[in-house]
């Protein structure tokens, strides 16, 4: 948005946005695949052979991690939409339509911040693609748990809410999470369609060589893995420092020339 309005400023009455709307993009899946790009990244490195990568026994926690970080991301960039130019901007590149549960995730982020939210839509969205399709008042405990060790072990400094927030003051301690207020906001989110999710799964899982029965290979506790693996950790906490990096207001960042 900020480049498209940059360009428009930087070449008046050559190109107006305006003329993306009789010109319109074909939607497409950008914004989630890109997402996907990031947390590969993240999650794998830099391997020499992605079908190996993929195809490794010990891929699976990763690939659902990159899973729910494109899901987190595409919903984050949803519930942000302001105004008629976004919100035309996310329809070109995303094929969600709808942003379920948006008032109560806003809330949650007034109060515990905007990372340790999109943390724990992350790991909601995990225990989902691990087929829990309800989400238990004892996962929730223990999801609120896991992300506060995440932080508290990689990222501390994006435990603190408020310290982006529009008027740049350090406002409000964190709110201790109500664990019940939690759960509601994140059942309200996860409406996903088990069949399509069980579908697009096998459909992956089976592209790098693995059995078709997708709900036997994904029965383990997707939180106990994480909570077990130090790499995960450490990687979901740079994923979330992405996420909220990119929503802080530009304020100091210096824009890049546009030619
Ligand atoms: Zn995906």
């Amino acid at each position: 948005m900020r480049a498209l309005r940059r360009l428009e400023a930087r070449r008046p009455g050559f190109f107006e946005l305006r003329d993306l709307r009789l010109n319109r993009p074909t939607p497409n899946y950008l914004l989630h695949e890109s997402a996907h790009a990031i947390a590969f990244r993240e999650l794998f490195g830099r391997p020499r052979d992605v079908r190996v990568a993929l195809t490794n026994e010990s891929a699976l926690l990763g690939i659902e991690l990159g899973e729910a970080y494109a899901m987190t991301a595409e919903y984050l960039a949803s519930a942000a939409i302001s105004g008629p130019l976004h919100r035309f901007l996310f329809s070109v590149n995303s094929y969600r339509l709808r942003t379920p549960g948006k008032q109560a995730i806003g809330e949650l982020a007034a109060d515990l911040g905007l990372a340790r939210t999109a943390l724990a839509i992350l790991l909601a969205f995990l225990n989902n693609l691990f087929f829990r399709e309800r989400l238990t008042q004892s996962s929730v405990d223990r999801l609120l748990s896991l992300s506060d060790q995440i932080l508290g072990e990689c990222a501390p400094a994006l435990a603190r809410p408020q310290e982006r927030a529009a008027t740049g003051r350090r406002t409000r301690v964190p709110a201790t999470p109500n664990p019940a207020r939690v759960r509601r906001a994140l059942s309200e989110l996860m409406q996903m369609d088990s069949d399509f999710r069980t579908d697009t799964t096998r459909l992956f899982l089976n592209m790098f060589g693995r059995n078709r029965n997708v709900k036997r290979i994904l029965s383990a506790d997707p939180l106990a893995l994480v909570a077990g693996d130090a790499n995960a950790r450490r990687s979901i906490a740079a994923l979330i420092r992405i996420l909220v990096d990119d929503a802080a207001p530009a304020r100091g960042r210096r824009p890049h020339a546009v030619r």
